[in-house]
């Protein structure tokens, strides 16, 4: 069994983005909705690299253990550490998915599962494409929704490549800078989205900051890359959480979702 999550406060304000009113257009009595669909956070990530962290189960406690090259906590970790409902959620669609060796059963579980009234899915808020036979799987559940939007950022990057010229419309892709295969946004000109601890180092890439998601999500910035402001439970002393502290001092918004 999977399921699919309502969007957090930040998917929600995708409903305030121009560009995307179609795809909250009403049918019959129900309005189209945003969903994610979630796997364990570094567990089902293999090309994590700066963000990287899990949570361990010991006895009754979940802990969250960083990565050895961790620079900034992945958020979605901490969620795990703090809500049992969530992390219960997450492990379940990853044992799901990844108990199924073939890719016309990840699709059927996929579509069976996705919401009638979903208009926008962002696969992962927390966890990444574990193997190429999953990604394969998400762009045909895209191909037989093409009503639907499909908006995911990964670290999984050599599978991207593979599929680069097969790509549905309605699949869009960001490259999340910090990973182990970096090289390959260089190489192939990924559109990419860069984790950053101030506004200035945004202004310096030359970057735009998103606040709402719509960067990663709307089709017509697929070539566009922007940042992202650090956010989450950072590792105390480390550089991620003074600027947090920063932000804060300064008033800048930079926290989304719950
Ligand atoms: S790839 Fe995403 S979900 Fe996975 S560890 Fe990094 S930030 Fe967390």
């Amino acid at each position: 069994m999977i399921k699919f999550s309502k969007g957090n406060v930040k998917l929600q304000r995708l409903k305030s983005v121009p560009s995307l009113a179609k795809y909250f257009a009403k049918t019959g009595r129900s309005t189209k909705k945003v969903y994610s669909f979630d796997l364990l956070s570094g567990f089902s990530c293999p090309f994590a690299d700066k963000c990287k962290s899990k949570v361990v189960q010991i006895n009754d406690r979940r802990k969250v253990v960083d990565g050895a090259n961790c620079e900034f906590r992945c958020f979605s970790a901490s969620q795990e550490a703090t809500y049992t409902n969530v992390y219960n959620l997450r492990k379940s669609n990853f044992d799901a998915m990844r108990s199924i060796k073939n890719r016309s059963g990840m699709v059927k579980l996929l579509n069976d599962n996705l919401p009638k009234d979903a208009g926008i899915v962002r696969i992962h808020v927390a966890g990444d494409m574990f193997n190429l036979r999953y990604f394969d799987a998400w762009m045909l559940v895209a191909v037989a929704n093409p009503n639907v939007l499909f908006y995911a950022y990964t670290k999984s990057l050599r599978y991207w490549v593979d599929r680069l010229n097969i790509i549905p419309d309605n699949f869009i892709l960001t490259a999340s800078r910090g990973g182990r295969e970096d090289h390959l946004i260089d190489e192939h000109n990924l559109r990419e989205a860069v984790v950053v601890y101030s506004e200035a180092e945004a202004e310096k890439l030359g970057y735009e900051i998103d606040h709402d998601d719509s960067h990663a999500a709307d089709p017509t910035k697929r070539n566009e890359s922007f940042a992202l402001l650090i956010h989450g439970i950072q590792p105390k002393g480390s550089k991620a959480s003074e600027s947090i502290k920063q932000l804060k001092k300064d008033n800048v918004e930079f926290s989304y979702s719950k």
